[in-house]
């Protein structure tokens, strides 16, 4: 495959990059918490929430296992009526399950006794919680609050270091990075495209660049092997 490696680069042209991405990913599941608020359930409580129960676990199972707390218990209040064993039962395909619904029901109460139900969409509020750290914080800032927050897990810093568009050593780092860089418009839409490309496409291991839509744009920075 060294004859794809030697491709001759164009410049970076992000709108095209992320065009084309978009439509590489349609065929893919929607990233989880996306798909959780075109169904209903996009306030920053239930993204917040979600985002819990998707720790360590993949979409394909927390996105049903977030659907079934809410239909059970659809406000901060009802979630904070439940006990945690309630709890846990109803999100145990999770993993970690039994610790997440320790702190889900905590932060259900808190929202409820100190913000009258609606989680505010407030940085530092959401991650006093316990269990959720700044990548939560600013994917829930980012669908359910507008806020222009880049969210970097692992698919968008793996990427978008892989093309050479910005050079971070940590999620965190490339966070700062993109901020500079990416147009405002893309910071929310960015995390959507690059979860599912990044499953499917731009994988950890051998990822599958001869069939890559942005191959001649990407650098393919540490990529020794690929398909
Ligand atoms: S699959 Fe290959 S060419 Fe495509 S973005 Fe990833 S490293 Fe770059």
């Amino acid at each position: 495959m060294a004859a794809t490696l030697e491709t001759a680069k164009r410049p970076f042209n992000i709108d095209d990059m992320l065009h084309r991405i978009r439509q590489e990913v349609k065929q893919f599941a929607d990233a989880a918490m996306f798909d959780l608020a075109e169904r209903g359930y996009g306030t920053a409580f239930h993204q917040l929430v979600a985002c819990i129960i998707s720790v360590r676990t993949r979409d394909e199972v927390s996105l049903p296992t977030a659907i079934r707390l809410f239909e059970a218990a659809p406000t901060a209040e009802a979630v904070a009526r439940m006990s945690v064993p309630q709890i846990a039962a109803l999100i145990k395909p999770s993993s970690f399950y039994e610790t997440k619904a320790y702190n889900i029901r905590d932060l259900a109460k808190r929202v409820a006794e100190e913000y009258g139900g609606d989680l505010p969409c407030d940085f530092e509020v959401m991650t006093s919680f316990r269990g959720v750290g700044p990548k939560c914080a600013n994917l829930t800032l980012g669908i359910a609050c507008g806020a222009t927050e880049i969210s970097v897990d692992i698919h968008v810093h793996r990427v978008t270091n892989r093309w050479g568009y910005v050079s971070g050593s940590t999620p965190d780092a490339t966070r700062v990075a993109l901020e500079k860089k990416l147009p405002r418009k893309y910071w929310v839409e960015i995390n959507r495209l690059l979860v599912p490309f990044g499953k499917h496409v731009c994988t950890g291991r051998l990822p599958k660049c001869s069939v890559c839509p942005v191959l001649e744009y990407c650098r393919q920075i540490g990529v020794t092997e690929h398909r």
